[in-house]
């Protein structure tokens, strides 16, 4: 790939904030932003990729497949994602038409995990119920069990279903918590760091800081299912035909009864990876305490949605994916801090031939494949 076009030109789908846009200009580059807020129609899209630009900043809402690829033909250099997960990008695709795109993973690891941590404790706690007593002024008075009681999270056992990058800090996270913790993860068991936990809590009993032995270990699907008080999912959105382990409704009704009745569900993965609507019925039948869900089939979340029945309300959190919604996290110029700067330097890594022009050496690339020399 060699690129001798010196004036460059870009969309981005969406605002990424004054500093990484300013960066991109600061480059030389000519850069139109779609202002929205909400997303361009895809047709817009395709009819600025066919104008010849060289690069396409994307967020999850785009639909990116072989139409756009058809159309950026001879001139689109990079689909660059400020986002980690890339399920809204056809791979197959990206690889026929030889283009690379990119992705922004770690820089929103500890605040997509921190999230799912905080709104574990929301549902456990009936955070919503118990700050609605104090607005609504129905408060009674302070009683030792009315009107409601919440959920422990120190102590009690967690399952982290994908153990990649912010699975493996939500169990950093969990380990400060005096929890147990159940992983699974068909794909990558990272041995070595379940074992430095382990001995981190071995330690930290010894020192009098936790009272009870913890423990950690990799187990099978329904074993963490089963023997989990809160069940966090961190796993990519895969469908038939992308895996043979697809992630696609992982939670259905047959895994959901697998869990115990007293278990939370944390959902900040992708809202596909989740049954809706049998989720609905397990939290209005009670085979589920409870579920904090960040992301959704649909999103935003219709208003019919049986998510948002009032009658599993004081049970059921939703929040309008907003896991990586940290300022530094989403805006920063730094591409070792922020998913806008991150974003920002693949395209330049790019479109100036950095790693000499090899995709595959370029950090932020995911579709390294297709540019393996054979
Ligand atoms: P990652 O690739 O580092 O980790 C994903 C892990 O899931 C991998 O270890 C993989 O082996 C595992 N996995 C794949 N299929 C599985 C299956 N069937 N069962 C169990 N595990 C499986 O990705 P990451 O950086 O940890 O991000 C995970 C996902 O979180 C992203 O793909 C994205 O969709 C989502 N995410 C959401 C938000 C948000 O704002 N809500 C923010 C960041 C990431």
């Amino acid at each position: 790939m060699t690129n001798d076009k010196k004036h460059f030109r870009i969309f981005a789908t969406s605002r990424i904030g004054d500093a990484a846009e300013n960066r991109l200009r600061e480059h030389g580059y000519e850069l139109e932003v779609f202002q929205g807020p909400e997303a361009p129609a895809k047709s817009l899209i395709v009819e600025k990729v066919k104008s010849g630009i060289d690069a396409l900043i994307t967020t999850l809402r785009d639909k990116i497949d072989a139409e756009v690829f058809e159309a950026g033909k001879g001139s689109l250099k990079v689909v660059a994602q400020i986002a980690v997960g890339f399920d809204n990008i056809s791979r197959a695709d990206a690889n026929k038409y030889k283009v690379p795109f990119t992705n922004t993973a770690d820089v929103l690891t500890e605040a997509t995990a921190e999230f799912a941590f905080f709104i574990m404790g929301a549902v456990a706690r009936k955070l919503w119920s118990s700050e609605k007593l104090v607005r609504e002024q129905t408060w009674p008075s302070w009683h030792p069990f009315l009107p409601f009681l919440g959920d422990e999270v120190t102590g009690k056992t967690i399952a982290v279903i994908g153990t990649g990058r912010i699975g493996l800090a939500m169990i950093k996270k969990s380990s400060g918590f005096d929890m147990n913790i159940l992983c699974y993860d068909p794909a990558y068991q990272n041995q070595k760091y379940i074992a430095a936990i382990q001995e981190t809590m071995d330690l930290r009993q010894a020192c009098g800081i936790q009272s009870t032995k913890t423990w950690i270990k990799y187990v099978d699907f329904e074993e963490a299912l089963r023997g989990a008080d809160y069940v966090s999912i961190h796993v990519p959105l895969l469908r038939e035909g992308e895996t043979d382990k697809p992630t696609f409704h992982l939670i259905n009704e047959k895994t959901l009864k697998q869990m115990k009745p007293t278990a939370y569900l944390i959902n900040t993965s992708r809202g596909p990876v989740v049954n809706e609507k049998a989720l609905a019925k397990a939290l209005r039948e009670k085979w589920i305490a409870g579920a904090a869900l960040d992301v959704f089939e649909k999103e935003p979340l219709p208003a019919d949605s049986p998510l948002l029945d009032p009658e599993i309300a004081d049970r059921c959190r939703v929040f309008h994916h907003f896991a990586s919604g940290a300022q530094i996290t989403r805006l920063d110029v730094d591409p070792n801090k922020g998913m806008a700067g991150r974003t920002v330097q693949a395209v330049i890594d790019v479109l100036e031939g950095n790693y000499g022009c090899d995709p595959t050496k370029m950090p932020y690339v995911v579709n390294k494949e297709s540019f393996a020399k054979t």
